[in-house]
Parts: C-alpha cells; sequence; structure tokens
C-alpha cells in the first residue's frame, strides 16, 4: 500500500471508531471539533486520491449523494406485519395457540421490545460493510435508499466482532421527540406548515432524493431482528446481544422473560415508562425467544405466528367542539367532521375529528361549545369518544337532512348507518370523486391527470363524466390556468393512452359500489367482458368465487340503469378495453385454475412479474401453501419451512427453470 492509502485506510478506520464511540457507546473521547478536522483531512484526502474511493467511508455520511428515483428491489427474506392484541387475554389466548403447536409441556420464553414507531428499513451486510438499505414497500419488495441510510449516524457503515459474512437486518428509522421538535421550531421560524408527527417526518426523510438533507436530519436507527441462512445464534435475546457487539444500536430495553405474566409486566411497566422516553413508541412487541420454536410456528399471510403487538390504549385529551362539516365522498356518503379547537395529542396537532354518522352524533348528544374527548390511535383518524364536559346552552348538534353540495334531501337505507346524498349525476363532489377515482392509481392510472386536474376540469364545465376525459381537446385546455403546452399535450396523451388499459382497470374505475380492485379481477376473469357481465343474472354473479349477494345486487343494479348503459356503450365507442384481451392471454392449461405459491427471488424477473404471469395464464396465486397447492415456485432464498411443508405435502417444487418449461 502507498503512503497515502495507508493513511486513508487509517484515518476511515479512526472516524468509524469515533463515530462508534459518540453514537452508540454514547463514550466520546474527542471534541466533536477534533472530529470534524479528522473528516475534513480525509475528506480532502479523497478528493485528491479518487482511485481510493469507498462507498462505506465515514466521509459518506455527509451524504451528496442524490437519488432521482428510488429503485424497487425484492426482499430476500419478506418483511411481515405483526398481529395486534390490546389485552392480557388476547396474549393468553396467543400462548394457547403457540402450545397447541409446539407441545403443551414445553418451557416458552419470549423477548420483550419496545415497538418503536418509525419506518422500517432491512439492511444488507456483506463482509461487515452496508450494501444495501431497502424501505419495507409492500413487504415484499422495496425501495433502494442506501444512499439516504448512510447518512445515519447510527447505522454502522463497518462491523466489529464475529458478524456472519452475509446477512440482513432489520429496524426501525425513527426521529427523537428532540429532533422533532427542533425542526418544527425552525419551521415555525420560517412561517412553513408545521410536520405532523415523528414517523411521518422520518419517512418523508427517507425519500428525500438529496442525501445532503437527509444528513441534516436528526433520523436515528433502531435495529431489532437478523435475517439469514445461517446464524451463529439461536435465540431472538442472543440476536441483539450479537447485533449490539457487532455496532448496531440496540436498546438495552429489551428483556428475556419466562412466562406470559411476566411479559405482562413489563407491558405495564412501560405503559407509564414510555412517556419520558425520548422517542415514540405505540406498544411492544413479544416474540417467542427460541428460533427453532420460530420455525415450528411459521407465519400466516401477513405476520408471523411467533410474535405478537402489545398496542397501548391510544391517548386521551379533551378540547373543545367549535362546529361541524359534512362531507360527501364519491359514492355520495355523508360524514360528520367535528372542527376543534386545535390540540396536541401524541405530539400531533389535531383540528378535526370523524364522527362516523348520524348515530354516533345522536350517542353523544353533542352541542356546540361542549368540552369534548378526543382519541388518536396510530393510523386511525382522531375520533371524538366522549363528553368531558357538557355546554348545556350550546345548540345541540342535529343532523343534516339535505346535502351541504347540492342541497338534494339525504336518504338513510335501511340498515346502512350512513345517509347519502342520491344525486349521482348532479352533486359535484360525487361527479368529481367518480372522476378521479376511474383515474387514480389502481385504477386507469393516467399519466399527466390529477385529482387537482379533475376538479380544474370541472370547475371549467369541461367534463361531468367519465366519457367527457375522452373528449378534451388542446383547443379547450389550453386557455385554462396552469395549463401549458407541454402538460396539455402530456394529458391528451395519457388520456389516449389509456384507451389500452385492461378490462378489469377499467371495470374496477367504473366505481361500481362494492366492486373494489380484487372483486373487478375475479369479474373480468369469470366473465370476460362487459356484455357477459351485463347479461350475468343475478344467481349467476352470486356463483362466482368470492362474490355475495351484495356486490351481485350492486352490480345488476348498475346495469340495470339506462344512464350507466348509455355511459358504457360510449366508452366503447372510445374504444376503451370492454373485454380481455386473449392474445397473449389464452388461458394456459397447465396453468388454468392451478394454485400457486411464489417464494424466494428470481434471476430473471421480479415475484411480482412472476406472480402477474402466472395469473395471467389462468393459475391463482396463494401466499401460504396449504394441501390444495398445486405447484410451488421456489427462487433463491426461500424460507426453508416453506420448503419442508411442500416436502411434506408432496407438493411439486419448481425452480426457475423448471417454471419456465412448465411454460411452454
Ligand atoms: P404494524 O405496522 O402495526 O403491523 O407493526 C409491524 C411493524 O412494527 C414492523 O414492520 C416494524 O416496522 C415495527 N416495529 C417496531 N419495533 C419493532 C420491534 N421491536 N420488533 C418488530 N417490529 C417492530
Ligand atoms: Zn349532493
Amino acid at each position: 500500500m502507498t503512503v497515502i492509502a495507508e493513511k486513508i485506510a487509517a484515518l476511515r478506520k479512526t472516524l468509524h471508531e469515533h463515530n462508534h464511540r459518540y453514537y452508540l457507546l454514547d463514550a466520546p473521547i474527542i471534541s466533536d471539533q477534533e472530529f470534524d478536522q479528522l473528516l475534513r483531512e480525509l475528506q480532502d484526502l479523497e478528493e485528491a486520491h479518487p482511485e481510493f474511493y469507498d462507498p462505506n467511508s465515514p466521509t459518506q455520511r455527509v451524504g451528496g449523494g442524490v437519488t432521482k428515483s428510488f429503485e424497487t428491489v425484492a426482499h430476500r427474506f419478506p418483511m411481515y406485519s405483526l398481529s395486534n392484541t390490546y389485552s392480557k387475554e388476547e396474549l393468553e389466548q396467543w400462548e394457547e395457540r403457540i402450545r397447541k403447536i409446539i407441545g403443551p409441556q414445553e418451557e416458552i420464553e419470549y423477548t420483550c421490545e419496545l415497538k418503536f414507531d418509525g419506518v422500517s428499513v432491512s439492511l444488507t451486510y456483506e463482509n461487515g460493510a452496508l450494501i444495501q438499505a431497502l424501505t419495507r414497500g409492500d413487504g415484499t419488495q422495496g425501495d433502494n435508499i442506501t444512499t439516504n441510510i448512510k447518512t445515519i449516524n447510527t447505522v454502522p457503515l463497518k462491523l466489529y466482532g464475529d458478524y456472519p459474512p452475509f446477512f440482513e437486518i432489520r429496524g426501525e428509522v425513527i426521529l427523537p421527540w428532540e429532533g422533532f421538535h427542533k425542526m418544527n421550531e425552525e419551521r415555525a421560524q420560517k412561517g412553513e406548515p408545521l410536520y405532523m408527527n415523528p414517523r411521518n417526518t422520518a419517512s418523508g426523510s427517507l425519500k428525500l432524493q438529496d442525501s445532503s438533507l437527509v444528513a441534516q436530519r436528526p433520523l436515528n436507527c433502531f435495529l431489532y431482528a437478523i435475517a439469514g441462512d445461517q446464524l451463529p445464534v439461536k435465540t431472538q435475546f442472543e440476536a441483539l446481544e450479537k447485533a449490539r457487539s457487532w455496532g448496531f444500536k440496540v436498546p438495552e430495553s429489551a428483556k428475556c422473560v419466562q412466562s406470559i405474566d411476566a411479559v405482562f409486566d413489563f407491558i405495564q411497566y412501560w405503559e407509564k415508562a414510555r412517556k419520558t422516553l425520548p422517542f415514540e413508541i405505540d406498544g411492544i412487541v413479544i416474540k417467542v425467544n427460541r428460533f427453532d420454536y420460530q420455525q415450528e410456528l411459521g407465519f400466516t399471510a401477513k405476520a408471523p405466528r411467533w410474535a405478537m403487538a402489545y398496542k397501548y390504549q391510544a391517548e386521551q385529551v379533551s378540547t373543545v367542539l367549535k362546529g361541524i362539516q359534512y362531507q360527501v365522498g364519491r359514492t355520495g356518503a355523508v360524514t360528520p367532521v367535528a372542527q376543534l379547537e386545535p390540540v396536541i395529542i401524541s405530539g400531533t396537532t389535531v383540528k378535526r375529528a370523524s364522527l362516523h354518522n348520524a348515530d354516533q352524533i345522536e350517542k353523544l348528544n353533542l352541542h356546540l361549545g361542549d368540552q369534548v374527548f378526543v382519541e388518536k390511535g396510530g393510523e386511525i383518524i382522531p375520533k371524538i369518544t366522549g363528553i368531558a364536559a357538557p355546554n348545556p346552552g350550546g345548540e345541540k348538534v342535529n343532523f343534516i337532512l339535505h346535502c351541504p353540495e347540492c342541497s338534494a334531501p339525504l336518504v338513510r337505507e335501511e340498515g346502512e348507518a350512513q345517509h347519502y346524498c342520491k344525486n349521482e349525476i348532479s352533486c359535484p363532489p360525487q361527479i368529481i370523486g367518480k372522476i378521479q377515482h376511474f383515474i387514480s392509481r389502481k385504477a386507469m392510472d393516467i399519466e399527466g391527470l390529477g385529482g387537482e386536474t379533475v376538479v380544474l376540469l370541472y370547475q371549467e364545465g369541461l367534463i361531468r363524466r367519465i366519457d367527457d376525459l375522452y373528449r378534451l381537446n388542446k383547443d379547450q385546455l389550453l386557455p385554462l390556468e396552469r395549463m401549458a403546452e407541454k402538460s396539455v399535450t402530456n394529458l391528451i396523451e395519457g388520456i389516449e393512452k389509456s384507451k389500452e388499459k385492461p378490462f378489469d382497470k377499467v371495470l374496477f374505475g367504473l366505481g361500481i359500489r362494492f366492486v373494489g380492485e380484487t372483486v373487478a379481477k375475479k369479474l373480468a376473469k369469470r366473465f370476460g367482458s362487459i356484455d357477459s357481465l351485463k347479461k350475468a343474472s343475478l344467481e349467476e354473479l352470486i356463483q362466482t368465487e368470492d362474490i355475495g349477494e351484495r356486490i351481485a345486487k350492486s352490480l345488476v343494479a348498475y346495469f340495470s340503469d339506462p344512464k350507466n348503459q348509455d355511459l358504457l356503450s360510449q366508452l366503447q365507442i372510445f374504444g376503451l378495453q370492454l373485454e380481455l384481451k386473449l392474445t397473449t392471454l389464452a388461458l394456459h392449461s397447465q396453468f388454468s385454475g392451478k394454485r400457486f405459491v411464489v417464494s424466494g427471488v428470481f434471476e430473471s424477473f421480479s415475484r411480482e412479474d412472476l406472480k402477474k404471469e402466472i395469473e395471467d395464464l389462468g393459475g391463482i396465486i396463494a401466499s401460504s401453501i396449504s394441501s390444495k397447492t398445486d405447484y410451488l415456485v421456489a427462487g433463491e432464498g426461500m424460507g426453508p419451512s416453506k420448503k419442508a411443508k411442500a416436502e411434506q405435502l408432496g407438493i411439486p417444487l419448481l425452480n426457475e427453470q423448471e417454471y419456465m418449461q412448465l411454460k411452454q
């Protein structure tokens, strides 16, 4: 090695160590100035000698890399969500279910951990160096945010000790309260709107394109699970301790206990103590400690059977009810929303709360000016749970009788809680909502056209119904505000291209009540075209897999309405796909009606593409193996428990090549 190379290597090692001492051990031995000086020295050397570039140099922490769009990458091991409980009884029932599988006499230990409220990430290390960081995404694939993750000081770029040569580690990126409040103070000074809560802010930070901005955000990363093929540990608690010894931030709060009673003590302790934590938690995670038991217990479609989240009851505060607003959705459903004197709940400013429906208002016996209890749990919109102090002189809140948008009388059908405005054809939010639904990502996904533009086009009188989109022309659009030549061209092109969107997307986009994405797919597959769907009788519809009476009735009602018939014939004239294209999709006899489970990672296609192809060929995708499974398509890194189960049930296992052959 040259003198320069040695000098650079030595500086990197020293800086990694000081970083570790400062951020992980909380025991720095040099001052911040000294640290900065060393870092600058290294930066200068690296700049002068770019041949010694190292993606994991301590200089990478300051960021600088810009990610224009985050690449999607399949997870080697899926990232699951957790099942929830709210009571000790439910925990005990969970233990009973565990005992049924691993035996009534076995001693079961649990690791109890805090449930950090942030963004989950999966980090991959090869030979002790961070090589990749992904978001959870949909659990099977996430976004590559490596450049941004490197700026987080508590994420080690180089490991220490006896780490495995290749493994993944999962954790949570969080924004501690102090940093969150500081960021908000700065926002307030600049007169900018405040951040809502630490979790969303953390999540937004990781998606910033400029990593040097991420470096300025006081993010932190706590680790809680390792994943790999041959791990040097046998229990979750050991895994946490090992990870800590390799240089990861693993909070000391985790505890290994021998009974559900002890689990509950832990839960109760943190119920109070969490209020003094410097960051937010939304519960406790309990995991069966032994990995061999975890293997035996396996997973449901969504979550491991060996882990459970205990969620704390949401925090309640009281504030004044100022008024009620009524929102009309695309289906005409009217939702009352309470306007509140702003109040902070779990770090978030709350000004509005959902009241659900007329019954709810009646039950609470609300009067304007009442002091009401407001509760906010996790993702859910805050809700009013009761009255703290009534305001007897205040005006009583009575549910409205007419639509606030179009004055049509509201209707409440038998057995329904919601009131509806039935004026589908001229009630503005319904018209706008239907068109917005049609163009939305999961439906027609029209490029160049967003929800705001739909509102604008509606206000300008250019669209009243979905088919009006296909009548738009440049001359009408160019004079509009915010409509430059380029955006008009994009919009028109996007609309034109949407004529190629497959039938099931069109069907979903129509917004027929109860016909969601999956139902639309099923119907498209079963009936093949809008014409045969239109002709289907109630009985025929009900006989379709997963279509119940409610959906069937809604379909029949939709197709018997002359207005809808007219709309459909217009769409047909414009050339939208109102039947399945069967060219490439000719049902494949080896696939048709067969149940496939797909696991692992593949070389020549992503897992999502593979699943889509199987479905296109007529196969059915199932998430877990059962005796009904016909094939297990197994990629790299498939879980050993899945494999064992398939073998036990005698289900044929196809590797990538064998799958290709099946397709021939
Ligand atoms: P949920 O999003 O409610 O399904 O909860 C699952 C999420 O909890 C995981 O994806 C993690 O992001 C998060 N989490 C936070 N702390 C932990 C922990 N100690 N162990 C496992 N998951 C955790
Ligand atoms: Zn209305």
